[in-house]
């Protein structure tokens, strides 16, 4: 059973001064994650978990993971920016874009971020607009050589990184252009739960690893196998055990004998997603083929739902005693018909004011928010372990809304 870490009454004396609908992340469950994702690594020299900013952009969460000696993965100059407004700079961000424009390499170099690429035709463009750095990371795609997964595709089919062929010339063309530190990457799946899927690709980075210092004489100092673990979303699921991932990578890792290079991850769904809630309440109940619980939240505050018809857990606070014996879609306000938290889902009786928290939303959730029927973006706390809650990100206005029309 999923439970949540606040009580009833303390979330009621909230919504009286902000109204719903809110996110709320538990910060001691995220200090837990990070520190457990950190400590199954705690063997390898230096292992990093740069968090990938995207999933839950807010510097107030970035600098609690700070804290826990967490970097950043960053996707763009907004996500540099919040990185640096948090207090990290140099290697403890790493850059990972692709299609990227000059200015977000500039600023990347600027910061002293490592650098990974995504293209081969990127080694030039990098030092046209920003000069090559000292270190470079390359991000590499296996393409039919591994399977993927639904949110992030098969790999062949993704636009991201680079083939074999074009690393390896890729690295080749940054050596005899001056870079002198060296880093691997790839992200090959996302919200997966199998080991052996990372041990895997652990496994074919250390291969690359090995034949880049064959075939290259470069010694990659940094192999940063991605993110992508993923969470129990459902109830049944069960959680990927971390510690015998450290363990596996470790037995791989002294097998190939590469102490001492260094081993990151960037994963974001792993360290907040289970610590984060959408607080909505119903607004209407109603009834036509099928019944429907409307609820003052919307895609547009968690697109996953209606996007890949991902499942997320819904408690009715203060009835998670009685019987799950209705059926109801439940659904928000937009003009659009994937606008549904849960299709066909067994929860109890519900009503008007019923408070409903949707479990596991704390990574990929407010981030991806839009305003599609004017829809405003909703605020964030964070709760402390103290059991109060501080705002990290106030509700949008009307006048926000408007700020960028031109009349
Ligand atoms: C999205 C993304 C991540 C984080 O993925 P999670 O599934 O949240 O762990 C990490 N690295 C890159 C390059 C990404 O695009």
């Amino acid at each position: 059973m999923k439970t949540v870490p606040f009580k009833k009454s303390d979330l009621e004396k909230l919504i009286a001064e902000h109204p719903t609908p809110f996110y709320i992340y538990e910060e001691a469950g995220i200090r837990m994650s990070v520190k457990r994702l950190i400590g199954a690594f705690s063997w390898a020299p230096h292992f990093k978990e740069y968090f990938a900013v995207k999933a839950l952009p807010n510097p107030a969460i970035l600098r609690l993971l700070k804290e826990e000696g967490s970097g950043a993965d960053c996707s763009s100059l907004p996500e540099l920016v919040l990185a640096e407004r948090a207090g990290l700079s140099g290697e403890d961000i790493m850059f990972t874009s692709n299609d990227t424009p000059a200015e977000e390499f500039v600023k990347a170099k600027a910061l002293g971020a490592v650098i990974n690429l995504d293209a081969l035709e990127h080694v030039e463009y990098l030092e046209a607009h920003a000069g090559l750095p000292e270190m470079l990371s390359l991000r590499y795609n296996p393409g039919s050589a591994r399977g993927g997964n639904a949110i992030i595709g098969k790999p062949e089919e993704a636009k991201f990184g680079m083939t074999h062929s074009q690393l390896m010339a890729g690295y080749k063309l940054a050596k005899e252009k001056g870079v002198k530190r060296f880093g691997l990457h790839t992200m090959v799946a996302s919200n997966e739960r199998h080991l052996e899927y990372f041990s895997d690709t652990a496994r074919m980075l250390f291969d690359i690893v090995r034949e880049v210092r064959d075939t290259l004489g470069i010694d990659i100092e940094l192999v940063n196998f991605g993110g992508g673990i993923g969470i129990p979303y459902r109830p049944e699921d069960v959680e990927m055990d971390i510690g015998e991932l450290g363990e596996r990578v470790r037995s791989l890792y002294e097998e190939y004998g590469l102490a001492p290079l260094r081993l990151a991850m960037e994963c974001g769904r792993y360290i907040t997603g289970p610590h984060g809630y959408l607080i909505t309440r119903v607004r209407h109940v109603k009834e036509t083929y099928r019944k429907y619980a409307g609820v003052d939240a919307t895609m547009a505050d968690l697109m996953r739902p209606g996007m890949y018809g991902a499942y997320h857990h819904i408690t009715a606070l203060g009835k998670e005693n009685l019987p799950a014996r209705d059926v109801y879609d439940v659904v928000g306000s937009l003009c659009e018909n994937n606008d549904k938290f849960a299709v066909q889902r067994s929860l109890p009786p519900l009503e008007p004011e019923d408070i409903l928290v949707v479990h596991d939303a704390g990574a990929h959730g407010h981030a991806m928010g839009f305003n599609y029927n004017g829809k405003l973006r909703p605020a964030e706390f964070l709760l402390l372990p103290d059991g109060s809650f501080k705002m990290i990100r106030r509700a949008e206005t009307m006048d926000d809304l408007f700020a960028t029309l031109v009349d």
